[in-house]
């Protein structure tokens, strides 16, 4: 039996041989390929500035790095997310604060980061889940009115937009991941994205060992070899066999979404006439990325019927183990879930189907048919 898994890249033989060219050049890392990818995200989402680096969750710890917050901050995000989105406010020594979800679309309530702020509150993460964009106007006028910084993990929603916008374009910053799930690839890699020139000024110097360029200018015209550390920052480079690779997948981004599109509306309509299941939707002012395709249980057992999809070759997932949960968190913050009823409402009842653009039509039914067959 052929296991389909919940999501897979797709890499051609166009994609290789990017690669191999790469690999037979003269630059192997941070390169010409990094600036080509740079611009073409840029391109592709409309902003000013993009600092490739080697993962989402390095994107995300410069990104919150370069707010330069007091340490202590508290900082308002969701809690049904990838773990690296509030990890990356640990590294930082700030205080994650979480907000419930909405139901419909897994998404942070714009009301419950109201209900959150606090004198110490200084910036908010949000998470487009699936692809899906949050509620940004809400989510801005917040930002605006208690003056705090915005960081999108938009590491499910590269390609997706918001009241005709590409996603990159609201928040302070945007982070994007390249992992294989992910909308493109780069194998591991990720992305800082902004308007904002200072703010990728520091976004540059953290993935960098906090290296000033410009600290020929300190040292006199003539000083070529000086250089600063004006931050502490890290080795988070793109190679550029990533690189190369990324200037190929984006190519193919639209029609990858394409792609999933489709699949997701088959599912929804192939799946109505099932009792036990609740499709997603998109709401009309986006345009979703369809990262993962996830559905709710409704008098089912999630867990009998992970194991059923499992035994039967359908590669089901949980997305999200909300993050107050684990013992980390446990052990080291005071989270009450009770706090955040709708978060356990959908963890209980969330399962994730499989969804990717080389995804076969006889695949999707394979998996229509299994979950018809669970009694
Ligand atoms: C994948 C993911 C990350 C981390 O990205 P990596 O490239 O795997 O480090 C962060 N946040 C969210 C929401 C993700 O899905």
């Amino acid at each position: 039996m052929e296991f389909i898994p919940y999501g897979s890249q797709w890499i051609d033989d166009e994609d290789i041989n990017e690669v191999i060219n790469v690999l037979k050049s003269d630059w192997i890392t941070t390169g010409p390929k990094l600036k080509q990818f740079e611009e073409g995200l840029c391109n592709y989402t409309g902003c000013k500035h993009a600092v490739g680096v080697n993962s989402g969750t390095s994107a995300l710890d410069i990104a919150v790095g370069a707010l330069d917050l007091p340490a202590g901050s508290e900082v308002i995000t969701t809690p049904f997310t990838f773990m690296a989105t509030s990890n990356a406010l640990l590294y930082n020594n700030l205080r994650p604060v979480f907000a419930d979800i909405q139901k419909d679309t897994r998404n942070i309530d714009p009301e419950a980061i109201r209900s959150r702020i606090t004198p110490k509150t200084k910036a908010i993460i949000y998470v487009d889940f699936a692809g899906h964009p949050c509620d940004i106007e809400e989510i801005r006028e917040i930002a605006e009115e208690h003056d705090l910084y915005l960081i999108e993990d938009a590491c499910h929603a590269l390609g997706a937009s918001y009241k005709g916008k590409k996603v990159g374009n609201f928040a302070d910053l945007t982070v994007f991941s390249f992992h294989p799930v992910k909308p493109i690839t780069t194998g591991e890699g990720g992305a800082v994205v902004t308007d904002n020139s200072e703010l990728e000024e520091k976004v540059r110097m953290l993935q960098n060992h906090g290296i000033d360029r410009d600290a020929v200018s300190r040292y006199g015209p003539d000083a070529s070899w000086a250089y600063d550390m004006k931050m502490l920052g890290r080795n988070y480079r793109l190679t550029e066999i990533q690189a190369a690779l990324g200037v190929s997948q984006l190519k193919k981004l639209d029609r990858f979404i394409e792609m999933r599109t489709k699949i997701a509306n088959l599912y929804n309509e192939l799946l109505e006439e099932i009792e036990f299941i609740e499709t997603p939707s998109a709401k009309n002012v986006v345009v979703s990325g369809w990262h993962i395709y996830t559905v709710l249980l409704n008098g089912v057992d999630r867990d009998k019927f992970f194991k059923y999809m499992r035994e039967n070759g359908v590669g089901v997932n949980v997305h999200y183990i909300p993050i107050y949960n684990f013992t980390y968190y446990r052990n080291n913050f005071d989270v009450c879930s009770a706090d955040f009823p709708v978060t356990e409402e959908v963890f209980k009842r969330i399962i994730t189907l499989p969804i990717f653009p080389k995804m076969k039509f006889s695949q999707l039914q394979y998996v229509i048919k299994t979950i018809k067959g669970f009694v």
